[in-house]
């Protein structure tokens, strides 16, 4: 064997996981598809982050209608946190039970919140988390305080978070995952800049899963991280029943345990493409289900504009709003429509790395005068939406979003909102099939073996050294942005795979 444990990817799901297991002296082998993303300049410059795609990949994928595009994706060590806009909320108590949405209802899940709420306290410990426990009315109980206290408002955001509570909402501040020292602002390693959302963090302070995970894990001398080993294949053993070889572009590897943690696409991928002949229609597989109900949120961005007033935030990604997370508020339309957070700030150079053909000048005065926000409403599992495989063995990705009265009723609720606010011009702009960055199912956990592929440990249902950490395990996604659920859950993952080794229960 060359490890106790293989782990496939090493972000949010694969990252935590290895720093969860480091500790037990289990061998431990990371295979990461990409390298460290380079420290540089261009890293903050929004031309080479948002128009020049510097760090995402350049593979072209199809929908369902063959049409291709470009996954706005990359790999990294750390994967996709190394870009994400750090907000971290935890689940609803509600999003655990199935519930009526109006284009359907979402399946509950076989665990609670009770279940993942200890792996929540100890991923906000790991990543960072700051925020202020009971300002959120949706927030599901917490048996402590986050470990930091909120990032601040900036004046112009804090009076805006008071005008929405004249207007009776409950704007709370938002979880954030930085490495800020309120206390001592000169010698914070984060520097509170307009470019983390949909930015890697140059000076190495945003929380994510190189930093947090990777990085502590590495501490330990029984793990290994081979980067640029892209896994294209797993091998059975004999009798079929487990993972027997981890096949990447070079080599191969063997363990005992092997963790499927490559995103939620990449992961149902890779099962796929290493059908064999006992299992024709991929690994895992036998419930047909590998690959289907494929999530990703409804999100919007939405700039407000105030033609009379500037906006000089710089660190804008404070505010969070779930007055419509549970319920419309109509109640001839009785249904959730969603969750409500800052963008980080649209400043010109991103808006024109957008929008390259608008004038420079027109650019400007939009980005001085917004206010940005990112809506999302819950999308619902359906077995059409889907990861499948071309002949070639390139991705096609079938979505075809489900719930979009809501998330259309949630933009006018809201330009209403800020119609009141003073902010008469107010634009949306719903993402596409493009916009991977929230994906989750796919491989979903779930007690019956002909409806899931996971059962509620993570493990295969079909094999039994196989298991899954990243966000495809997911059956319903919610409407709150989903790494903290995908990290908590990485450390539930991890405290089995303990009790497996202590009571030696492997293959
Ligand atoms: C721009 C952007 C903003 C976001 N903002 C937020 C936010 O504010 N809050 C939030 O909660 N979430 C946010 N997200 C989403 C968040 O990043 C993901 O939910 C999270 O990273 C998913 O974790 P994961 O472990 O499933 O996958 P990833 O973190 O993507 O990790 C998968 C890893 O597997 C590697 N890999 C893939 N294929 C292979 C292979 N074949 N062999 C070996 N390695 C492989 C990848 O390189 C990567 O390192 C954002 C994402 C983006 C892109
Ligand atoms: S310095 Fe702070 S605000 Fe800027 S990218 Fe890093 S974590 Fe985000």
């Amino acid at each position: 064997m060359d490890a106790d444990v293989i782990i496939i990817g090493s972000g949010a799901g694969g990252g935590t996981l290895a720093r969860a297991l480091a500790p037990t002296g289990l061998s431990i082998l990371i295979l990461e598809r990409g390298d460290y993303l380079p420290r540089e300049q261009p890293n903050w410059e929004a031309e080479a982050v948002f128009r020049n795609h510097r760090y995402h990949t350049d593979e072209s994928w199809r929908d369902a209608r063959g049409r291709p595009f470009r996954p706005v994706t990359g790999y990294h060590v750390g994967g996709n946190t190394k870009f994400y806009g750090a907000a971290i909320l935890r689940r609803r108590l509600t999003d655990f039970a199935p519930r009526i949405h109006r284009d359907g209802e979402t399946p509950g899940w076989p665990i609670t919140y009770a279940d993942l709420a200890p792996h929540y306290d100890t991923a906000e410990r790991w990543y960072f988390a700051h925020g202020q426990a009971g300002a959120d009315p949706t927030e599901p109980p917490r048996s402590q305080a986050f470990p930091y206290p909120p990032m601040a408002h900036e004046p112009y955001m804090a009076r805006l978070a008071e005008a929405l509570g004249q207007l009776g909402l409950n704007p709370f501040p938002l979880p954030l995952a930085v490495n800020r020292d309120a206390l001592h602002p000169h010698t914070s390693a984060c520097i509170r800049c307009a470019t983390c959302d949909g930015f890697p963090c140059l000076v190495h302070a945003k929380g994510d899963a190189e930093i947090c995970g990777i990085a502590p894990a590495l501490a330990h001398a029984n793990v290994r991280l081979l980067r640029n080993q892209r896994v294209i294949r797993l091998e059975t053993s004999d009798d079929g029943g487990q993972i027997g070889r981890v096949c990447t572009e070079q080599a191969s590897y063997t363990a005992r345990i092997v963790v499927l943690a490559a995103g939620a696409i990449q992961s149902a991928a890779l099962l796929l493409a290493s059908a064999n002949a006992r299992a024709p229609r991929g690994l895992a597989n036998r419930s047909g289900q590998v690959g289907r109900n494929y999530l990703c949120h409804i999100n919007s961005a939405c700039l407000a504009i105030n033609p009379i007033r500037e906006n000089p935030t710089v660190f804008q990604k404070t505010i969070g709003i779930n007055d419509f997370y549970e319920h419309s508020g109509d109640p001839a339309y009785p249904y959730p429509l969603g969750h409500i957070q800052n963008l980080g700030k649209v400043t010109p150079s991103v808006l024109q790395a957008e929008h390259p053909h608008l004038p420079a000048g027109i650019v400007r005065w939009i980005a001085h005068h917004s206010v940005d926000w990112w809506l999302t409403t819950e999308d619902l599992p359906v077995p059409e939406n889907r990861v499948t495989l071309d002949a070639q063995g390139a991705i096609r990705l079938s979505w075809n979003p489900r719930n979009l009265e809501s998330h259309r009723r949630l933009c006018a609720r809201w330009r209403g909102i800020l119609h009141t606010l003073g902010y008469p011009l107010v634009f949306f702009q719903r993402m596409g099939i493009e916009a991977t960055a929230h994906q989750a199912g796919t491989l979903v956990f779930g007690d019956n073996p002909e409806k899931s592929v996971l059962d509620p440990s993570c493990r295969a249902h079909d094999l039994a050294n196989l298991y899954v950490a990243d966000a495809s395990f997911m059956p319903s996604i919610s409407a709150v942005n989903p790494s903290l659920t995908v990290m908590a859950n990485a450390l539930r993952v991890a405290e089995h795979l303990k009790t497996r080794f202590a009571e030696g229960g492997l293959p």
